[in-house]
């Protein structure tokens, strides 16, 4: 991979403070943001931006930031791959817009045809095109229970699945994604506990934990009723939840019951997808072949695009003018996802993803000891994360993780923090961030978990 291909070649690929982070534009900006934005808009790393390229974030007083967030798994490709910048740009010139359900054009053709074979399963599908992952989302069930004729949907703990009043009402964590924002349709939505090892109820191994969680599921459909449930969604790797993967062989026998019992599977690729978990999507690393598939995120190289594949009869279901959407498929949109795919292929970004976890892992595994406050190093590809608890407990320590992201942030490295208790740090860099830079921020994050959690110096691990 050379840097002229992945748009690296105007930015160095190195980090570089130039001023204390934030600086004093970005602070200066920051005032003027308090004032005129509201305060539910959140933010992680308050420096304004003012260009992006391979894994850095330059800001406006100059500071090169590595990208370990790709803006929540979005930027697989970088912030400005050529191909994206180049397609978009073309199109532009062309149109901007005409709304697909009132004239075509061949770019969504090609964009759904691509998810169609793609995707997992070798059935016929179909694809529709929107331009956010909960509105994809929510659209799957839609097309489930007009398929079904089935009001309910289970999902899991620790799922996240958006923010609009229905997703809301999917996703887990309460504060602060709900606060204040009640009553959420709750009613049709049901919660089974997602098999994650590390606090299942009494610790069993692996297998036993799958067995559970599926005749917990089992004992959901028979309390609420088969007839009333028309879909189950499930992330095949949890994001938002805390990057937990569920232990092998869940996924698929989950398929097998649910269709058993007339229930449509859909697998929430949204975060996971598009190369980020070392495959094209999560679901293969397991066998997990889903009837719905959602896809956003890192879909379009950071235009607003997302998607839903499905099996063709299913899909089939909702009658003409049944979806869609102002923007949805936008043209633009359409065209940078084109580039992501190209780029995806043509420069084997899953086979990058593995080389990310193989150099995260080689760096961090070293450092996991629940009894010195680190639970676990786990996730797939460049989709990993590493779990902070106080020392010999499994209760969270939120704190740590908050202390290490800020020592991080300070030293220009952008993570993020995840987990139901907020208890845990992500990693979703650029899947084309070059090794060096890796290395570079890496050392930054190893030092700053060793001076903020309590572990010893272990046996072998880099000075
Ligand atoms: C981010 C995310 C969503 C919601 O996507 P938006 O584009 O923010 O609406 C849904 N599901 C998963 C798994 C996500 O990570």
């Amino acid at each position: 991979m050379t840097s002229d291909t992945t748009s690296g070649a105007a930015v160095p690929q190195t980090r570089h403070l130039q001023t204390s982070i934030p600086g004093p534009k970005s602070r200066a900006l920051q005032e003027q943001r308090d004032a005129a934005l509201p305060d539910g808009l959140g933010r992680t790393l308050p420096v304004f931006v003012d260009r992006m390229a391979g894994g850095i974030i330059v800001d406006v007083d100059g500071n090169r930031i590595v990208d370990l967030a790709s803006g929540i798994a979005v930027t697989s490709v970088g912030a400005s791959h050529p191909e994206v910048v180049r397609r978009v740009t073309e199109q532009a010139e062309r149109f901007t817009h005409t709304c697909f359900l009132v004239t075509q054009y061949e770019a969504y053709v090609r964009v759904a045809e691509w998810l169609n074979a793609h995707t997992p399963g070798d059935f016929t599908k179909t694809t529709a095109l929107f331009s956010t992952g909960a509105e994809a989302v929510e659209n799957a069930v839609k097309i489930a229970r007009a398929a079904t004729g089935r009001p309910g949907v289970i999902v899991f703990s620790n799922a996240y699945h958006g923010r609009t009043l229905f997703t809301l009402a999917m996703t887990a964590k309460d504060k602060p994604y709900k606060t204040g924002f009640g009553p959420l349709p709750t009613e049709q939505v049901h919660r089974a506990p997602f098999p994650e090892p590390l606090r299942w109820p009494g610790a069993p191994a692996p297998e036993r934990v799958v067995d559970e969680a599926l005749q917990a599921f089992e004992d959901l459909v028979a309390e609420v009723g088969a007839d009333e449930i028309a879909c189950v969604v499930i992330e095949p790797i949890q994001g938002e939840g805390g990057f937990i993967v569920p232990p092998a062989g869940f996924l698929p026998r989950l398929a097998d019951l649910a269709r058993a019992h007339g229930i449509i599977v859909v697998g929430d690729e949204v975060q996971a997808g598009l190369g980020r978990t070392g495959t094209l999507f999560a679901s293969e690393h397991d066998g997990f072949v889903p009837d719905i598939v959602c896809t956003a995120k890192a879909l379009a190289g950071g235009m607003p695009l997302s998607a839903v594949t499905g099996r063709a009869e299913i899909m089939a279901a909702v009658g003409a003018g049944g979806l869609g959407g102002t923007y949805a498929g936008n043209p633009l949109a359409c065209e940078a996802a084109l580039g992501v795919f190209e780029v995806m292929e043509r420069e084997d970004l899953p086979g990058r993803a593995r080389a990310i976890e193989q150099q995260v892992r080689a760096t961090l595994a070293p450092l996991v000891d629940p009894d010195r406050g680190i639970a676990e190093l786990r996730g797939r590809g460049a989709m990993l994360a590493i779990e902070f608890v106080q020392p010999g407990r499994l209760e969270p320590a939120p704190e740590v993780a908050a202390a290490v992201a800020k020592a991080c942030h300070e030293q220009g490295v952008l993570v993020l923090v995840c987990g139901t208790f907020g208890n845990v740090i992500r990693l979703l860099p650029p899947l084309v961030i070059e090794e060096d830079l890796l290395t570079d921020a890496l050392q930054v994050l190893y030092d700053a978990i060793r001076a903020h959690a309590d572990v010893a110096q272990p046996a072998g691990a880099p000075a």
